[in-house]
């Protein structure tokens, strides 16, 4: 259910069981191939297919649009929220949802960057909503891992690749190269870095998307949108600890 399409009274009659789900997108440059709003797309794609099938457990709240952008600022239209400004605004939302009954809560993340506020935001959810359970999921993280990071990686081949299955509007080909893929210190994944896009990357990129393809897209979709519905099942039925 979608809550922007429910009346108050339809609201009402709602099972408070159901997963209240807020969207975490972006609105931020995607490098030279891929229009700024790819996050936001793909996570509405990805709910529209995983609503069919829930018969009624979530309760999709709009697309969170913006997110805190702070390392694409070298690159004019990245919208870039303040980090306490954005996950005071993510928790608000959840404190409503949880003002209306509803006990149960996943952030849906759908770009890096927010990887950090979500975390935030369920440290602050928890610290002030007892009874009220949170989880959070980054897309990605429910793929196989066969995906590595520089497929997943910003602008990379599996943004480009679902760009290519879901909307090909988006995606520009001709300009699509292998970007901010030359750090290769055996301590790059352990290490937290989060420096500006221009310090790492030519042209805007963090990824190679020259390999993607509608295909991998198409099957990367799918298994997502599979296990988010297991996931969202999961939540519902109380069977993952918060
Ligand atoms: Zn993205």
């Amino acid at each position: 259910m979608y809550l922007e399409s429910l009346t108050r009274r339809e609201l009402e009659a709602v099972s408070r069981e159901c997963v209240a789900v807020l969207p975490l997108g972006s609105c931020e440059q995607h490098g030279p191939h891929l229009a700024f709003g790819i996050d936001n797309l793909i996570l509405r794609r990805l709910i529209e297919q995983v609503e069919t099938r829930l018969s009624a457990r979530a309760l999709w709240l709009p697309v969170l649009p913006y997110a805190h952008s702070g390392r694409h600022r070298a690159y004019p239209g990245s919208v870039s929220v303040p980090i306490a400004l954005y996950t005071e605004a993510a928790a608000a939302v959840l404190d409503s949802m949880a003002e209306a009954g509803f006990t149960k809560a996943l952030l849906l993340n759908g770009q890096r960057g927010n990887e950090a506020p979500m975390e935030i935001v369920l440290r602050m959810l928890r610290d002030r909503r007892a009874g009220f359970a949170a989880a959070g999921v980054s897309y990605w993280n429910l793929l196989d891992k066969a995906l590595d990071d520089g497929f997943v990686n910003h602008a990379g081949g599996l943004e480009t690749s679902l760009a290519l299955f879901l909307a090909p509007e988006h995606a520009r080909m001709e300009y699509a190269v292998a970007d901010g893929v030359q750090r290769a210190s055996a301590y790059s994944a352990k290490t937290i870095n989060y420096a500006r896009v221009d310090q790492q990357s030519r042209g805007g990129g963090l990824g190679d998307p020259e390999n993607a393809s509608a295909e991998l897209g198409k099957k990367a979709f799918h298994e997502a949108a599979d296990r988010l519905a297991e996931l969202i099942n999961d939540l519902h039925d109380g069977l993952i600890a918060l």
